[in-house]
């Protein structure tokens, strides 16, 4: 999948595009929107008015506003950037500003908790299509966000079955329009998958790293030190926002739970490997594993350059 973005559109898919939370990724959508061409004008909303400040500043939104209804106010689209466990609130909030015919979308990475948040709130003849783009970085706030962000990433829809096929279409539209490839599946299988390619990792390196720091107090600095033997690649994904991941953990209780106990398991035969010296399972696993990388990096989803966290010579 290409990394970079096409040529903006000729007209705008929406005519108010609003934008609630500017953090890394809402203001990542406001700047791909803009580039893009894909709504008229692009109003970013965010509670906190130092937030607001550093929008106006950054130029990145033709209106900013603190209140979320204000900015849904006579938008025909309104996308959800807050983190997970907000999305439910955020849209009692706005609902009342909702005119008929507008799409509410949100981009949080759990699908299941998110729709049975915000349904109840949304009025008749609005239109919810929950999204998730798979794509971030381990930074927060709207100085994080860049507009190539969802070139090339995928982004997953989770319509409710008998949502408005037009209004599905017009969100396919606006994620293809940042460079995403777009796919849609059922909320449980979204929850189910990216418990595995997402929220398990996160939780392995947040464990990995508290393990660590805690064995700092015996081994001084000498966890920082030699941290490129592997432990450093853990240490960028456990920098990842805690509010976000606090909430993705809540929100996604079942799915995460099931695959931590299949995790536990596997884990329990790799000890059970070294303990009874059988290299030969593990070479056998550590050949299926490489093969995976492969796998991921011949799909584009990663650069094949050795990554030792710093620029080769
Ligand atoms: P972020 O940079 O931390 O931005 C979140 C924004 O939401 C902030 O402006 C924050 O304002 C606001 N917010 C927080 N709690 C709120 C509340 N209770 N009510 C209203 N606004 C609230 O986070 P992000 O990375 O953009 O993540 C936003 C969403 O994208 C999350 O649902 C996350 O699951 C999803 N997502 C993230 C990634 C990723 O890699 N980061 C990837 C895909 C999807 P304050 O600064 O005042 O807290």
């Amino acid at each position: 999948m290409p990394e970079r973005l096409g040529a903006p559109r000729e007209a705008p898919l929406f005519r108010r595009l609003a934008i609630v939370g500017m953090g890394l990724i809402g203001s990542s959508i406001a700047r791909a929107a803009r580039r893009q061409n894909l709504a008229g004008s692009v109003v970013a909303a965010d509670r906190d008015e130092g937030v607001c400040a550093r929008v106006r500043d950054l130029g990145i939104a033709d209106a900013v506003t603190a209140d979320a209804a204000e900015a849904a106010h006579g938008a025909d689209c309104v996308i959800l950037c807050v983190p997970v466990g907000a999305c439910g609130a955020v849209a009692k909030a706005i609902a009342p500003a909702l005119e008929p015919g507008a799409i509410v979308s949100d981009v949080g990475s759990v699908k299941g908790a998110v729709m049975a948040q915000v349904e109840p709130h949304l009025p008749k003849g609005v239109q919810f299509v929950p999204a998730h783009p798979v794509a971030g970085t381990e930074d927060s706030g709207p100085e994080a966000g860049f507009a190539t962000l969802f070139a090339g990433r995928w982004a997953i829809l989770t319509p409710a079955y008998g949502t408005d096929p037009q209004a599905v279409e017009a969100v396919r539209a606006l994620w293809e329009g940042m460079g995403s490839a777009v796919e849609i599946m059922s909320a449980p299988h979204h929850d189910l998958v990216l418990a595995i390619t997402s929220h398990v990792p996160h939780l392995i390196a947040y464990n990995i790293v508290g393990t660590a720091a805690d064995l700092e107090r015996v081994t001084r600095s000498e966890v920082i030190k030699f941290s490129a033997g592997g432990f450093r690649d853990f240490t960028r994904i456990a920098a990842s926002d805690p509010t976000m991941w606090r909430d993705v953990f809540l929100n996604n209780k079942e799915a995460v739970l099931e695959m931590l106990q299949r995790f536990n398991e596997d884990l329990s035969a790799l000890a059970r490997a070294i303990r009874w010296d059988d290299g030969e399972a593990l070479y056998e696993l550590f050949t299926r594993t490489r093969a995976i990388r492969r796998g991921i990096v011949s799909e584009g989803q990663d650069a094949p350059a050795p990554d030792f966290g710093r620029p080769r010579e």
